[in-house]
């Protein structure tokens, strides 16, 4: 299978993204959709797909071109993003980390020496990253994080923790969020740095075992005396809370589209199963009551979609995005449980059962609407906007 790299190199047409969502479609099912149940069910760190990943230019989809990315617009990364979630949402959220999260903030807010330091290697999967800004104390609340990092000459020295960190357990660099001012200064006392692994006072904590998007390695990181040299902070001291904010508002994006992809999945096999399964005396396709069900499941699926698609293209056209993203985010990650829930019920006893993959869609599909802000703070995000304006 040709590579996304050598495909791009060929000119890859921005705008024809059915091309891409067929080369996505091909890659997920022959190199992830062999290993989606394993990875869930064993927990364990796909280190091969991982790497395949990064050889077939999937780690690097908005990393600008001179770093050795594909230097795609954000609908191009959706779009390769809802197709390989569609299969398993673990692998979404390595290829989310990896590009959305760890090598976005490194492009944009990395001085020059970080961005060729480490986007060439995160894109090609050489070196794993990972994005800690959640505490122990401070989730929804990230301008309340307590790790600290005080300046000691041509160095920080820093102190806390963070949790639910995914990729943190295999991690070989971590971009993360520190108060250097203090707590009176909130959000404009945050500053974002790099930490490589194995500096001394860095440690992985405890490996967190959660319900779905299993097999990324989440764990809690700790920073007992860590001494970082100052040249690992990224842009200025107290940029940090804006670089988190831009970044996870455009992330933010990409959950919806893994969130579409799960809902897509979970339709398609309600409506394989409705046609093939006869009850007394003809398929469920032919009941009502599973009818409408599929009808409601395939709109509100198709809303999610719109919502994100509409999203991605505001960002990609320059525009304030924030409102779309929060909606897009709120209503795919929930549509998500939703489908996947009614995908199970219309599946019946084999819904539940461990042989197909509807039961992981919906744990899945919850772990979506926890992360990247939940649903409770994309709505306090938009009822901001639309009270709270001018
Ligand atoms: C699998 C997984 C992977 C993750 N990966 C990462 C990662 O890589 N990096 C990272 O930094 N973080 C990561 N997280 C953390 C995630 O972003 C947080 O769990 C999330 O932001 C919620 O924070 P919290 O868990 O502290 O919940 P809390 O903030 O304590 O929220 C508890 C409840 O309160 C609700 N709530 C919050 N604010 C309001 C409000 N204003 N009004 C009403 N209700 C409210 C919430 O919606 C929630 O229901 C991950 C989490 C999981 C589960």
């Amino acid at each position: 299978m040709e590579t996304l790299v050598t495909r791009s190199e060929q000119a890859l047409d921005e705008t024809d993204y059915s091309e891409l969502r067929k080369w996505a479609r091909e890659f997920a099912k022959r190199e992830v959709l062999p290993v989606a149940a394993r990875i869930d069910r064993t927990d364990e760190y796909p280190f091969e797909l991982q790497k395949k990943m990064g050889e077939y230019g999937l780690l690097g989809l908005s990393v600008p071109k001179e770093y050795g990315g594909l230097g795609l617009d954000l609908m191009g990364s959706v779009i390769v993003g809802e197709e390989i979630s569609r299969v398993s949402l673990s692998a979404g959220f390595i290829m989310g980390v990896q590009n959305g999260l760890v090598g976005s903030a490194i492009a944009l807010s990395g001085t020059e020496e970080q961005r060729s330091r480490y986007l060439p290697r995160l894109v090609k999967g050489e070196i794993i990253g990972a994005y800690g800004l959640t505490e122990p104390g401070a989730g929804s609340d990230a301008a309340g994080i307590s790790t600290r990092a005080t300046k000691d000459g041509d160095s920080y020295v820093v102190n806390g923790s963070k949790i639910f960190i995914t990729q943190g357990a295999v991690a070989d660099l971590l971009v993360f969020f520190a108060r250097t001012g203090t707590p009176e200064d909130g959000a404009a006392g945050i500053s974002a740095f790099i930490v490589e692994k194995g500096t001394p006072g860095f440690s992985v904590g405890q490996k967190l075992e959660v319900m779905g998007a299993r097999g990324t390695a989440t764990a809690e990181l700790t920073f007992a005396d860590c001494r970082i040299p100052a040249s690992a902070l990224m842009g200025r001291e107290g940029d940090g809370f804006l670089i988190a904010l831009t970044i996870l508002s455009k992330s933010r994006i990409g959950a919806a589209a893994a969130a579409v992809g799960l809902a897509e999945a979970a339709l398609e096999e309600a409506i394989k199963y409705a046609k093939k399964r006869n009850i007394f005396d003809r398929p469920l396709a032919k009941y009502e009551a599973i009818r409408f069900m599929i009808a409601d499941m395939a709109t509100r699926t198709e809303a999610a979609k719109l919502l994100t698609y509409k999203a991605a293209s505001i960002h990609d056209k320059g525009d304030e995005f924030l409102k779309e993203a929060a909606m897009a985010k709120y209503f795919a990650s929930e549509t998500a449980v939703w489908v996947a829930e009614r995908s199970i019920q219309i599946h019946g006893g084999y819904g539940v059962s461990k042989a197909l993959p509807l039961e992981r869609y919906l744990r899945d599909a919850k772990v979506l609407d926890i992360v990247e802000g939940t649903s409770e703070v994309q709505r306090w995000i938009l009822s901001k906007e639309l009270l709270d304006g001018e």
